[in-house]
């Protein structure tokens, strides 16, 4: 019995040994083979400090004017500037970029207004809407609670965030987004989804996310065919500011 024991495992465990030990030899594999020289990166110079904009970046806004913006009717643009930083007019409505963009890295950051106690969406309300439907939330998220689909760093209506990363209300805060854009078939369906990763404060929220279609208030996503499009920063009666806008397109 033994021995047949012994005659059927050794075997059975050598060709396991073997098979799991084996290995590719590469000794004469050049590794040149494998290296690429061409399409050498371009070169950036990136900003001194987290936050600060890169060589390549276009300043979308430096604290200085609104000359990248234009209010939703295409007009002047009628928010306050103060301080460096630009800061919503209730009932002056949305803003938008007035360059178009597809894919981009967006840096922005924006503060909620201290004074103001309200809570849960009217917490110091705002958003800012790539290609002119996707919108990332902006919200006083320190110890107010919402919606989790809806609080600070959220796709709205679709994704919450990891984590929340939230200063409290008066504190600049910051976005690191980096979006890719939809693109749609020739018949109008949607080929790729958009996608969005969300670092607040320096801190992953959204991970490449998949959206399911534009921002909506009421009922679920869908997409609508589009092509590059405005960033926008809503108007949602609240006096919520922003400062250090710049992006990169992809
Ligand atoms: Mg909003």
């Amino acid at each position: 019995m033994r021995v047949k024991i012994i005659i059927f495992f050794v075997p059975t465990l050598l060709l396991l040994v073997t098979a799991g030990a084996q290995k590719i030899d590469r000794s004469e594999v050049n590794p040149a083979m494998t290296e690429f020289w061409d399409n050498e990166p371009e070169v950036v110079t990136p900003g001194k400090t987290y936050g600060a904009p890169p060589s390549d970046a276009l300043i979308l806004f430096d604290g200085t004017g609104f000359s990248e913006w234009h209010s939703k009717d295409g007009g002047e643009v009628e928010w306050a500037l103060d301080e460096g930083a630009m800061t919503v007019k209730p009932g002056k409505g949305y803003i938008s970029t007035k360059k178009k963009f597809g894919s981009i890295q967006l840096h922005i950051e924006w503060r909620t207004p201290v004074d103001n106690d309200k809570e849960g969406q009217a917490g110091g309300n705002s958003g800012i809407f790539l290609m002119e439907r996707y919108e990332v939330q902006v919200l006083n998220s320190y110890k107010n609670r919402t919606y989790s689909n809806g609080q600070a760093a959220s796709v709205y209506k679709q994704y919450p965030p990891m984590v929340n990363a939230s200063r409290p209300k008066g504190e600049w805060q910051m976005y690191d987004i980096i979006f890719t854009a939809p693109t749609f078939k020739k018949n109008g369906a949607v080929e790729t989804k958009a996608k969005l990763t969300v670092i607040h404060n320096g801190v992953v929220v959204q991970n490449a996310v998949e959206l399911d279609g534009s921002t909506v208030y009421k009922g679920t996503p869908y997409y609508i065919p589009h092509g590059e499009a405005s960033i926008v920063l809503q108007d949602h009666g609240d006096l919520v500011s922003f400062r250090n806008i710049w992006v990169r397109t992809l």
